[in-house]
């Protein structure tokens, strides 16, 4: 007899389980498609130089300790990371209308900015693109939101964004329902709205009076660019939309395991500025407390300096690059091979996620045959392709097609 007897076992992780098959697999050739993680040319991990170099003058740094930080973390970091998203001409920002809270990586903001919303504005709707990131509902159910409702996004046999379904679904929303959007290479889908469609989304967003929470878990891993990524977002808020904005720096500083983020306020009235904030504060209070403050003082230290800076541009180009080029390689692959199908959604998607287009079936042979570790969706991340095994990738699928 046991206080837990009652408790059933859960279903595990997808992406999680496909590491651990992977670590713990032999086989000479295995690569592992399925985390979103940026490897080498060999394959391995990359702390990002200009991280290293943070973390060294940090570490040498007597002035800093081990004190608390407050309940909404490292004010430099949040006023940096808000002004990198938001653009320094932002008028929001101007007007003190708009503010960044330290939280715990995208997942941290997700789940304090659907806490606030649910428990604070009886927020009971939201809504996410079909497919999605796997831990979008996960995050919202249990951050007191009760109904996960999703939007078409991805067409299937056009290997394209679904814009007609994506607008239809939000145009039934209720009003007053929460959406959330994902502010630039989609994942899994690898597919981003074009500026015209973004502006027909925010048409209906302000139309059915939704509201609209961006995910942007990407800015400048997409396109090397960090303007560019955050095109979406300001777009919005040029608009005159408020906003809420995960934002992370697990992808595109490679902090995966520092857990550090921001979540970015974008309000119309300066005047609930301060009863907002108090509110978030008991959210983090009531949670975690307090945020951790390593990832977010190598981040601020980056950020605030100009010649890290420029470099840290050239680690993200760097990375963003190598993704673009794999693109190029494993589609050339495919089509030099005469693989099946037609291959050029693989060079249109864009960030660290590829929807192949291989079903369940195929996508587990690739697993068990081939020692490629991806998601039964047929999702791939990009980052785990190399010069070194895009070769054998592509044959790979092709045996796998064939
Ligand atoms: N949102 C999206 C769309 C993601 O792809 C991810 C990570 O893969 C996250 C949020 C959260 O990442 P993290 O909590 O590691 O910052």
């Amino acid at each position: 007899m046991s206080f837990f007897d009652s408790v059933e076992l859960g279903p595990p992780i997808e992406v999680f389980q496909l590491t651990k098959q992977y670590t713990e697999d032999d086989f000479p050739q295995k690569v592992n498609l399925g985390v979103g993680a940026y490897r080498t040319d060999d394959g391995k991990p990359w702390v990002l130089p200009v991280v290293r170099t943070a973390e060294k003058a940090l570490a040498n740094d007597d002035s800093l300790n081990k004190e608390y930080l407050p309940v909404l973390g490292l004010d430099l970091f949040s006023v940096l990371s808000t002004k990198m998203l938001l653009g320094s001409d932002s008028v929001p920002l101007a007007e003190n209308r708009a503010f960044g809270v330290q939280v715990l990586s995208g997942t941290g903001a997700l789940r304090v900015g659907a806490e606030f919303l649910a428990k604070r504005l009886g927020k009971t709707v939201f809504y996410f693109s079909k497919p999605t990131w796997e831990n979008h509902r996960l995050v919202f159910l249990n951050a007191g939101f009760q109904e996960a409702r999703e939007y078409r996004y991805w067409h299937e046999a056009n290997r394209a964004l679904d814009l007609e379904g994506f607008l239809e679904d939000l145009n039934n929303a209720p009003e007053g329902a929460v959406v959330i959007l994902h502010a630039c290479a989609h994942n899994p889908t690898g597919c981003d709205p074009t500026q015209e469609q973004w502006g027909q989304i925010a048409k209906v967003v302000k139309e059915r009076k939704l509201f609209p929470f961006f995910d942007s878990a990407y800015q400048g891993f997409a396109s090397g660019d960090l303007n560019k990524d955050a095109w979406a977002v300001r777009f919005f808020v040029n608009q005159g939309f408020e906003i809420f904005c995960a934002q992370s720096y697990a992808k595109n500083f490679g902090l995966y395991n520092e857990r550090t983020g921001n979540l970015v306020v974008v309000s119309n009235n300066l005047a609930n500025v301060a009863a907002v904030k108090s509110q978030i504060t008991l959210i983090i209070r009531g949670n975690y407390s307090n945020p951790p403050s390593h990832g977010a003082r190598i981040v601020a230290y980056v950020l605030s300096n100009k010649e890290l800076n420029d470099q840290w541009g050239e680690n993200i180009k760097t990375m963003s690059s190598r993704i673009i080029q794999m693109r190029k390689r494993l589609r050339e692959e495919l089509e030099a091979l005469g693989t099946p199908g037609s291959w050029n959604h693989i060079t249109d998607q864009i960030g660290m996620f590829s929807y192949t287009g291989l079903n369940e079936a195929q996508s587990l042979h690739m697993v068990q045959k081939h020692h490629i570790y991806m998601l039964k969706s047929g999702r791939i991340s990009m980052c785990g392709i190399t010069p070194n095994n895009v070769q054998y990738v592509a044959k790979s699928i092709h045996e796998t097609l064939t």
